[in-house]
């Protein structure tokens, strides 16, 4: 049974997913289900609303391994491929359910799907793209629902991107600088969920140090890493050398929040 406020992982891997197509390291060929990660995405339900963060190349697969039939929104963190790449498969729910998908997002990112799926744009030419309306998002919280949702802007590289804040719930990915006021937004959370790709420094995204560190700063209740690389190593082993409150989430992990 789910509880009433919940995040399921949909994915935790890194824009590869893991195992990496043609890699032969260790990790890769784990036969355990924890170290097979597809994109980062993630269902939240709050107070009967639901909704999905991120829509990467693995979105199909991941409704469908969930048993997920319907949500009220998409919430889009940043104009990356491992993060829209499954905008299409939005038309499902447009025949099924037969309603628009709103989504929230920042202007970049909306513009980056605009470049990236002009047909959905396209009013005379493609037959039945998928219907969504885009919702620009500021600094400002906004309500989706019965969620109130606060963005919580995070340094992607020189990049500035989209974590969110809803209920006891931190939710950033592929972050390697949080500034100090998005800090002040999140510090004594109940959920934490943060990216650590890999054990090695990287240049836009935390390794699990980093990421250790940042957790520690925001004192959450429990914190939860995701968007892993195969570099991370296995699962079970980096989970058992992890902080107290502190794990790395896998895919279809289900918590309460
Ligand atoms: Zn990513
Ligand atoms: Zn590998």
């Amino acid at each position: 049974m789910r509880k009433d406020n919940f995040i399921i992982f949909l994915g935790t891997g890194t824009s590869t997913g893991v195992p990496v197509l043609s890699c032969n390291c260790e990790i890769c060929r784990s036969k355990h289900e924890k170290d097979k990660r597809l994109r980062t995405s993630a269902f939240v339900q709050i107070n009967n609303t639901r909704i999905i963060i991120d829509i990467g190349p693995d979105f199909r697969q991941q409704l469908l391994r969930s048993e997920i039939d319907d949500f009220d929104a998409i919430l889009i963190t940043h104009g990356h491929r491992d993060h829209i790449a499954g905008l299409d498969e939005v038309r499902a729910f447009n025949y099924i359910r037969n309603k628009r998908i709103d989504i929230y997002t920042r202007k970049d990112v909306a513009d980056a799907i605009r470049t990236e799926f002009p047909y959905i744009f396209d009013p005379k030419g493609y037959k039945g793209p998928p219907q969504i309306n885009l919702h620009i998002i500021n600094q400002d919280p906004f309500t989706i629902g019965n969620i109130e949702i606060t963005p919580v802007e995070v340094m992607h590289g020189k990049m500035p991107i989209s974590g969110f804040k809803m209920g006891n719930l931190c939710y950033v990915t592929d972050a390697n600088l949080i500034p100090e006021e998005s800090m002040n937004l999140m510090r004594d959370c109940g959920t934490l969920v943060l990216n650590a790709l890999r054990t090695r420094p990287h240049p836009t995204h935390f390794s699990l140090e980093e990421a250790i560190e940042v957790a520690k700063k925001l004192n959450p209740s429990q914190c939860y890493f995701t968007h892993i690389s195969h570099f991370m190593g296995f699962h079970d082993e980096i989970n058992a050398g992890l902080p107290n409150k502190m794990q790395l989430a896998h895919d279809m992990l289900c918590i309460e929040i």
